[in-house]
């Protein structure tokens, strides 16, 4: 003994390489502790008989389905496949005498993803094949074996497609034809001494190597490591004992009571769509939890989290009796049901009322089936946290928060761990995120050593979460996991393990922690900035379902308060479909679908779902229609149309310019000549003219025929004119355009771009000598790794500035003046943009087409103004963040490409301009440049990413005063929503018309808050007597609204976001006395502050 110990202190790094290679399967296996695990094992037939059924196509048939089927014998070595096929196997076991007495485990390795199934039909156990790290395989036949084993018959499910679906994600993008071979299905007894060491030296090889080297315990580690190297002997079993005392003593040393405490929690983070289609999210997620239920028989310390309530909810229909064991088992505490929302959803771009929906969706689903809301937000991955999250998580009853993806930041590293975490608005969570800087820990001795050396407010709080179990896909923790974190619960040189509840962590940290840091706004994600860009088809309908939807609540709502307070049943509002309807616009925001991360098969299904929105939400808002303004009155063909009224469904009152068909105008307009400056046909679209819509009311109606006589009127009788022309020409020299109307002067020059845009009121000249608007730049867009969610620092390095080519001017006034333009930016890609100025405003819109066929190439449009500010201003949910124009610090640089909704803003003292957008999400803002990223080229991990035709719209909108002393985000607001078109078959004269477009109009008004915007009026989720209002502060300051509504109501109240009286909850805003109820008067008065979000019940 005393020779060796002096070898192991002179080359402990020879020793550890010693003792590591004794627990790894390498070229010594057979003389290692491996070549010990199994006492027996034996294949073929007659003890193990297979046959298998291949689905047809990519068909996912049911158990019920399969086991009728007609299989056929298999054998191993056997290929399946191609990707994404499915085969069933019928397996007959049957336990050789010789295995009396002994634990014998089924080994069943299909290189796949498989879920066994008993032969009456219950899911048991997933199975995850190959040679990777969340190899499991293994299906106990029973604990002990008796000398007469019956046959057992049993089924397994293969899928053909790995953790990662059958690509990967860099190299090869998708569905590459992969066959996977069936490499075993035997029948084994493990020793399980040889079990117990080897998890014992996995533990305690580990702390010899990630221990400080000059440590007491590593030193110890490694000798108690070294003399069961030197106890073993694989040909002699009873060795095994005496080298389990050695490992024994060493574990049995205990922590302090000083040492930090490690709240674990296993967990599989199944992303529900990503390099497999929601189709096979539905299988892993019962893969993944099966197994999680069949460890929890063996481990009753072990605690597992699972969020996304969409992914219990395929459960609950494809898998109903499992779902009903996770049910059991959330009961006794061990299967935590987690998170609070609908999916794990990206951040970045939804709406706030999506985010609000998430919420509500997800938490009203874990109320129903799992009997109490979560109060643990729960995010692990996705791409940045907006600044409006901490109101919206209190809002939605939770008060926790937990992430780790900005441990993925590629610039900064984030300086908090566990701190208190403000929004916008001042709302706060407490927030956490895991030290161990991963969501898939392998409850290594080494993670559990960096919890707590990553742990950055230690000074404060010893204690940290752990999240342990693989993910990516499912799985979840393995076996070995469980069996090493059982070793690791209090040993001394590890911190404290203790399976908990994530609750539990929060609460201790609440209870414990002597001060706490904190954090003010969003938690901007330095990675990623490609994916508020990518798949740009895909945001483009997100953004118009959430406008859709928005409308359509509100019709269905005033439809339905109507038909109540009539007495009568015409209209019941369809709160199941848009349960429905909601579900599927948040199931497309899951974090890789929504930005663009996914395969291309997951954006055919989404486009499919987006189909379905579309459609259904017509119909819905159709039926809404008929029911405000009398289905005798609307019709459908257009040579019935006699009158068009016009649907304000924004809370302000508006003007906007409509296109509406020529034959409809002509009819109305005789008499008063055609040449009235009310009217103008269209150079391009001959169908159609375009004509001025003069203020609407707010949620209110108005009628082309009184539009258009009105307008004639006043320029019959030569009174001043309702509108100025706008004009449009070229100037001498033919070498640009000038666009002028009340407001602005725009010069355009031969190559499409701004050089000059005046304001004509102010006399202020916007662009800088030398400067130009519109500008397109193509980049270079080669990221380091991750090819459609990076968009990289260096990227503003090389680009190709485009010119346009061929300008012309199709509409040249009184109403509209536009010119189009082509901008050639390859030989495969070509834009072209009609950019138009209006008589009414001084917002110059561009509406683009493209046709792109490029290869990791990014196309921006950049303009640059004579506007100096430190920050720039851009749209959040619900409200604004300011980012920096410039880059002095890291920090600052970090930030080179940001997420906005509608709108950014560069505003100074007096003055500023703003860039709309109805669909895209990408901007920046160096210095005085401004820019909106338009489309990228990736291919990886969908290979077509982007291809094809394109359409979308921008804006340029100059305002006097600073930004919150504008209007942008009402003229955002109409930029995406326009006013709703009604064709109606009488005239506004009839008394029929005029009744029900009376009624109708307005229903409701907002006053005294110009920076309130009335954002979702829906019918409430439990009372369909009572409605929903939801409105926000969107400048930033204090307001004092007025909302009135002519829908029926005795008594309002404020509500969170769960529709659920706000709880005295001391910790949070005072809500008492802000909301005042004038019934006579039908008024709410309601006192916000900024950037909150105030939901409004309304009650019969
Ligand atoms: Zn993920």
């Amino acid at each position: 003994m005393q020779r060796h110990m002096s070898y192991l202190q002179k080359h402990p790094s020879i020793t550890r390489s010693r003792v590591n290679n004794f627990i790894n399967d390498n070229q010594w296996k057979d003389v290692n502790i491996k070549a010990t695990l199994y006492d027996m094992r034996i294949s073929g037939e007659p003890h193990v008989q297979l046959e298998a059924w291949s689905a047809p196509g990519q068909d996912r048939p049911t158990f019920e389905h399969a086991v009728k089927q007609n299989f056929k014998p298999a054998k191993v070595g056997q290929l399946f496949g191609p990707s994404w096929t499915t085969h069933w196997f019928r397996v007959t076991a049957t336990i050789p005498e010789s295995f009396a007495g002994k634990k014998v485990l089924f080994m069943f390795d299909t290189n796949s993803e498989a879920m066994v199934w008993s032969d009456n039909g219950e899911p048991i156990l997933g199975l995850t094949g190959g040679n990777g790290g969340e190899r499991h395989v293994d299906y106990l036949l029973t604990k002990c074996a008796s000398s007469t084993e019956s046959p057992r018959t049993f089924y397994v499910e293969m899928a053909c497609n790995g953790l990662f679906g059958n690509g990967d994600y860099h190299v090869h993008p998708q569905d590459r034809e992969i066959y996977y071979q069936l490499s075993s299905a035997e029948i084994v007894a493990p020793n399980e001494s040889a079990w117990q060491l080897f998890h014992d030296l996995e533990v305690i090889v580990e702390m010899a190597n990630r221990l400080p080297q000059e440590s007491p315990r590593s030193w110890q580690a490694l000798t108690a490591a070294n003399d069961i190297v030197n106890v073993f002997e694989h040909s002699d079993l009873s060795t095994i004992e005496p080298a389990l005392e050695i490992a024994r003593k060493f574990l049995s040393f205990k922590t302090s009571e000083a040492s930090h405490s490690v709240f674990a929690i296993g967990n599989c983070h199944i992303d529900t769509a990503w390099l497999w289609p929601f189709a096979e999210t539905k299988r892993k997620a019962a893969r993944s939890w099966a197994t999680q239920l069949y460890l929890m028989e063996d481990y009753p310390e072990y605690r597992f989290a699972a969020s996304q309530a969409q992914q219990f909810q395929w459960l609950l229909e494809n898998y109903p009796s499992l779902f009903k064991r996770i049910q059991k088992k959330a009961k006794d505490g061990q299967f935590i049901p987690i998170g609070g929302t609908w999916v794990e959803m990206d951040c970045n771009l939804p709406s706030g009322e999506s985010l609000v929906r998430q919420f509500l969706l997800g938490q009203r689903f874990f109320k129903q089936h799992f009997g109490e809301y979560c109060d643990v937000f729960w995010l692990p991955d996705t791409f940045g946290y907006s600044s409006q999250l901490p109101q919206i998580v209190r809002l939605s009853g939770a008060k926790y928060f937990f992430t780790q993806k900005l441990s993925w930041n590629n610039i900064n590293k984030f300086p908090h761990t566990t701190f208190r975490w403000i929004g916008l608005d001042g709302s706060h969570v407490l927030c956490h995120m895991s030290p161990a800087e991963t969501y898939g820990a392998q409850c290594r001795p080494g993670e559990l050593i960096d919890s707590v050396k990553r742990h950055k407010d230690i000074a404060y709080t010893n204690e940290s979460l752990y999240l342990y179990g693989n993910g990516d896909g499912g799985g979840g923790p393995l076996r070995s996991m469980l069996e090493r974190l059982r070793r690791m619960q209090d040993v001394d040189g590890l911190p404290r393990v203790k399976q908990a509840h994530p609750r539990e962590f929060y609460k201790h940290v609440e209870d414990t922690a002597r001060e706490l840091v904190s954090w003010k706004g969003e938690l901007y994600f330095e990675l990623h900035r490609g994916t508020y860009t990518s798949q740009s088809n895909n945001k483009r309908w997100n953004r118009q379902s959430e406008f859709l939807l928005r409308d359509a609540e509100m019709l269905c709502t005033v439809a339905h308060i109507r038909s109540l307070a009539n007495n009568n049943s015409e209209f019941e509002y369809p709160s199941d479909e848009f349960t429905r309807l909601w579900r599927m616009v948040c199931l497309n925001q899951f974090h890789d679908v929504l930005p663009g991360s996914a395969i291309n098969m997951v954006y055919r299904d989404s486009d499919s779902i987006y189909k379905d929105i579309f459609e259904s939400v017509a119909k819905i808002r159709q039926n809404a229609l008929y029911s405000i303004y009398g289905h005798h009155n609307i019709v459908e063909q257009q040579d019935m149309t006699k009158d068009i009224a016009f649907l304000n469904t924004t809370v302000w009152m508006r003007s906007d310019m409509v296109k509406v068909p020529e034959s409809l105008v002509s009819r109305l307009l005789s008499g008063f000549g055609s040449d009235s400056h009310s009217v103008q046909r269209s150079a391009v679209d001959k169908d159609n003219v375009f004509a001025l819509v003069n203020n609407v009311p707010g949620f209110g109606t108005s009628h082309l025929s009184n539009q258009i006589y009105r307008a004639n009127t006043a320029t019959t009788i030569m009174t001043e004119p309702v509108v100025r022309s706008v004009h449009v020409y070229q100037n001498a020299s033919k070498d640009s355009f000038v666009m002028e109307n009340t407001f602005v002067r725009i010069v355009i020059d031969s190559n499409g771009h701004i050089t000059s845009f005046y304001d004509l009121n102010e006399q202020r000249e916007l662009v800088p000598k030398g400067e130009m608007g519109n500008v397109f730049e193509l980049y270079d867009d080669v990221p380091l790794y991750w090819d459609a969610w990076d968009e990289e620092v260096y990227l503003r390095e090389k680009f190709k500035p485009l010119d346009g080519v061929d300008l012309a001017i199709i509409e040249s006034g009184p109403l509209v003046a536009s010119i189009s333009a082509r901008v050639p930016i390859s030989d495969q890609s070509v834009l072209t943009q009609i950019i138009s100025l209006s008589a009414i405003s001084p917002r110059l819109d561009f509406d683009c087409e493209i046709d792109w066929h490029e290869n990791r190439k990014s196309l921006k449009t950049s303009f640059t103004w004579d506007i100096n500010s430190d920050f720039a201003t851009y749209e959040t949910q619900y409200g604004v963040v300011q980012r920096p124009t410039h880059r002095n610090t890291s920090w600052d640089l970090a930030k080179f490409e940001v997420c906005a909704h509608k709108f950014s803003d560069l505003s100074e003292y007096g003055y500023g301009v703003a860039l709309l957008n109805d669909c895209k999400y990408g901007h920046s803002t160096l210095g005085n440049t401004t820019s909106l990223s338009l489309i990228r080229a990736p291919k990886a991990p969908d290979e077509h990413c982007d291809m094809g035709s394109h359409k979308f719209r921008y804006a340029i909108y100059p305002h006097k005063g600073t930004f919150s002393e504008s209007n942008v985000v009402q003229e955002a607001y109409q930029f995406n929503v326009p006013l709703l078109q009604i064709p109606l078959g009488t005239s506004s004269g009839s008394q029929m018309v005029t009744t029900t477009a009376a009624e109708a109009s307005p229903f409701f008004s907002l006053t005294g808050a110009p920076n309130v915007v009335l954002d979702t009026v829906k019918v409430a989720e439990d009372d369909k007597s009572s409605y929903i209002v939801r409105l926000y502060e969107a400048y930033g300051g204090h307001g004092r609204a007025l909302l009135t509504s002519r829908l029926k109501a005795r008594h309002v109240q404020k509500v969170n976001i769960l529709e659920e009286p706000i709880a005295n909850d001391l910790d949070y805003k005072d809500d008492d006395s802000t909301v005042k109820w004038l019934q006579h008067s039908r008024t709410v008065e309601v006192n916000v502050k900024p950037f909150e979000v105030v939901t409004l019940k309304f009650s019969q």
